[in-house]
């Protein structure tokens, strides 16, 4: 296990605990400074909306300001400077500033729809929940046509060869895909990753072209392994998930807007003085009910790869595709087991090998015959 892999996760998990605690921060100030300055009452709902905006819009400014500089640190000056990104600087920045645009955006309207709910509706919660859940399912459908774009110049795959052996590999694994694209990462980085992305008749095949550099019979374990996830209907069982806990999630919400009511005196739950608490409140429930959603997901990623195999039968290749991504993408081989607990979303990759081919873990973890 190389020592640079260790400290690059040891790094990047300090700038994103510490982008974390910033954002808490901000609220926190924000909480504080609503009590301090009220908003004024809102009569109609279009004041209201009004509030919202500015509201949203000066306390999300003032979490991108505070976390800039660790943006910059943990998202271009670490990943350079351990050899895993080497896309320009000003190409970077435009990078993250659509993806700055479309978060504020989404927030926004997040934020307008939450306090138009609280205003008419007594069940806001319930509403809420169902909305988001609509809107989780719409992220999911468009991703591959309006999100993936923004950030990748998407082509068919070229390679005939490559092409029909995936596309017959969907069609053993009883996926029905609209064709398979490549992704042109290696403008900006080294890492690899394939990908079946959308559902219904947006489900496609996405390689970057970092992938197309492995052996044929490895990219293909990797898109089996991304085919086990649509045969299991994972896309379903994430978004049910995430809908539950959308649903626990503004429950809990309502429970401790009431709470506000009564700590800091609002004129109610819908009252915008309480937008920095229900931000904090749900940024808190958000990342509370995140180890739960790890675990089911590494749940699913050992299914997938028990998939793959199943439908490759090729043990070389999985080891192969996995050794190759682990050293491209700079993996943590073994995490500590509450790290692996807390923040992965895929077993790690000693694990991962030791469930299929345990003789061929790497040397750090081969043990060594003993001597004499
Ligand atoms: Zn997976």
């Amino acid at each position: 296990m190389s020592d640079d892999a260790r400290t690059y996760h040891r790094a990047r998990l300090i700038f994103a605990a510490a982008t974390v605690l910033a954002g808490v921060g901000v609220l926190a100030l924000g909480v504080r400074a609503t009590a301090l300055l009220p908003p004024p009452a809102p009569r109609r709902w279009i004041d209201l909306a009004g509030i919202v905006a500015v509201e949203a819009a000066l306390l999300g400014a003032a979490r991108e300001l505070v976390t800039a500089p660790l943006t910059v640190a943990g998202g271009y000056w670490l990943p350079r400077r351990f050899g895993l990104l080497h896309q320009p600087w000003r190409r970077w920045l435009l990078d993250r500033a659509k993806a700055t645009l479309i978060r504020a955006g989404l927030g926004l309207l997040a934020f307008e729809i939450l306090y138009a709910l609280l205003w008419v509706a007594p069940l806001w919660w319930l509403a809420a929940a169902v909305v988001f859940f609509a809107g989780d399912v719409l992220r999911v459908a468009v991703a591959p046509i309006w999100l993936m774009p923004l950030f990748h110049h998407l082509t068919p795959l070229q390679d005939r060869t490559l092409s029909e052996r995936l596309t017959a590999l969907a069609e053993r694994a009883r996926v029905p895909v609209l064709g398979v694209w490549v992704g042109d990462q290696s403008r900006k980085s080294r890492t690899a990753n394939g990908t079946v992305t959308g559902i219904g008749r947006t489900r496609r095949m996405v390689l970057w072209d970092t992938l197309l550099r492995f052996p044929p019979a490895e990219i293909e374990f990797v898109l089996a392994h991304e085919l086990g996830h649509h045969a299991h209907g994972d896309v379903r069982r994430i978004l049910l998930l995430r809908g539950a806990l959308l649903l626990a999630k503004f429950w809990i919400a309502d429970r401790l807007l009431a709470l506000g009511v009564a700590w800091w005196g609002w004129r109610g739950i819908a009252d915008p003085a309480g937008l920095p608490w229900l931000a904090l409140v749900l940024l808190g429930l958000g990342l509370a009910a995140a180890p739960l959603v790890n675990a089911y997901s590494r749940r699913i990623e050992r299914q997938a790869d028990d998939f793959a195999l199943a439908t490759t039968g090729n043990v070389a290749a999985f080891v192969g595709a996995i050794e190759r991504l682990a050293a491209l993408n700079l993996a943590d081989r073994r995490p500590s087991r509450l790290e692996e607990w807390l923040l992965y979303t895929h077993p790690s990759i000693e694990r991962r090998l030791a469930r299929h081919a345990p003789r061929s873990r790497g040397p750090a973890t081969a043990e060594t015959p003993p001597s004499g």
